[in-house]
């Protein structure tokens, strides 16, 4: 049985990349670029007075005390009308570009104007050079690179792609994920449920965690454990990027998905895995095609289902949007109590990831009953990791995924 890095190795290596293409940044939130930003320009592309004061020439100024004649006004937008002379000073506005001949800005508030005389305004101190000046190009030379391909497209890299790249973003399309919930025991949402039947939880639950992954979906429905409407299920499923079949994976009576996905030409890359819950997660590849398709059973039980797509699923969905610099753990949670896990499986145990004022961030395992206690699992952010057989004490250092 593989362990939960050599599997995710297995998903990685059969992950591919999908292709590009052009779009609004705003519509590519949650995508990774394809290509780097460049900038096409200097920026700021003319220096630039970073207070509101006057700009002035610092040398007029060594002597501490001076009065300065003022000879314009310079708002954000508008340029000088002329360039600075000796003893001359321009009331300038955050943002507005510097006047010819001034090389330093002195803050409104550190000048007096005399009503007596407001052509003037009197310096008290002697200017450092430069203050308070943005140079041209100081920020971004030409041609250097803003944000690098892989990087995830979020509020701040809309606003940059808006300033240098017209607002659009090369990026990988958004992956189709189709999912089937299989099961005779199922029924929807709006279905009092009979004798024996339970409500189908992880039909629903997998369209959300995909959808927030970035993916678009495509729902299969409740498919009955029969041969004929699996088939059809599964033909259907593999025109997505990603096939999620949830249950009948396993080797039941009625457990059809592995010899179907055979006969379709998905070819098995692993099944089962060392982790507690999931461990019963099947992964396969329909490859050669035009149209690749990586496919996941995933167990049944819902709590299995959700740790199985953070770990697995999500790093699948990643790679094929080009998001590598994603992982799905996150290190150095601090423990908030002991925890022992005698099985000879790693645990993904949900619990309460905060960050303390002032320390560092902390986990708590909370009171989780097992893989069927789905109310527990929705009061956690994150699943703690821990080792097989092993033993933790508060305090110690633990990593874990995200949830
Ligand atoms: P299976 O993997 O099909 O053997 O199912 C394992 C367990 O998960 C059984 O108790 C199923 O009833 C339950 N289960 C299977 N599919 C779902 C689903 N879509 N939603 C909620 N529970 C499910
Ligand atoms: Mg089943």
């Amino acid at each position: 049985m593989l362990s939960v890095t050599e599997a995710l190795e297995e998903v990685s290596r059969h992950a591919f990349r999908l292709p590009t293409q052009e779009c609004l940044a705003i519509e590519a939130m949650g995508m990774a670029l394809a290509e780097d930003v460049i900038s096409p320009v200097e920026s700021p592309a003319f220096d630039k007075a970073m207070m509101d004061g006057f700009a002035l020439i610092a040398a007029d100024t060594e002597g501490g005390s001076v009065n300065l004649e003022i000879v314009d006004e310079i708002t954000a937008g508008n340029t000088a009308s002329e360039a600075l002379e000796p003893g001359q000073a321009a009331r300038i506005m955050t943002g507005a570009p510097m006047p010819p001949g001034a090389d330093s800005v002195i803050m409104v508030e550190d000048t007096q104007i005399d009503s007596e005389n407001v052509d003037r305004v009197q310096i008290f101190q002697p200017v450092k050079q430069g203050s308070h000046v943005l140079k041209k190009g100081g920020l971004l030379g030409k041609g250097q690179v803003v944000i690098p391909a892989g990087s995830v497209i979020r509020p701040i890299e809309v606003g940059i792609l808006a300033d240098l790249a017209g607002a659009k973003a090369l990026v990988r399309r958004r992956p189709t994920v189709a999912i089937i919930s299989t099961g005779d025991e199922l029924v929807g949402p709006e279905v009092e449920p009979g004798p024996g039947q339970i409500r189908n939880t992880n039909g629903p639950m997998l369209e959300a965690m995909a959808i927030a992954a970035g993916a678009t979906v495509k729902q299969l429905g409740i498919v009955r454990d029969n041969r004929d409407d699996l088939c059809a299920a599964i033909k259907e499923g593999l025109q997505a990027d990603v096939l999620l079949i949830s249950g009948g994976m396993s080797v039941g009576v009625k457990d059809f998905g592995p010899t179907l996905l055979a006969e379709q030409g998905v070819e098995k890359v692993f099944h089962k895995v060392q982790l507690k819950p999931g461990k019963p997660l099947w992964f396969g590849k329909q490859g050669g095609t035009d149209n690749p398709t990586m496919v996941f059973g995933l167990p049944g039980n819902p709590a299995s289902s959700l740790v199985c797509f953070h770990l697995f699923v999500r790093t699948a969905l990643n790679e094929l949007m080009g998001r590598t610099q994603d992982s799905p753990f996150v290190s150095g949670f601090l423990l908030t109590r002991d925890f022992v896990n005698p099985g000879n499986r790693p645990v993904f145990f949900p619990a309460l990831a905060s960050r303390k004022d002032g320390g560092g961030a902390t986990i708590a395992p909370l009171a989780w009953k097992g893989s069927a206690d789905i109310a527990t699992l929705a009061q956690a952010n994150a699943l703690a990791c821990f080792e097989a057989n092993s033993q933790y004490e508060a305090g110690q250092f633990v990593s874990a995924v995200m949830i």
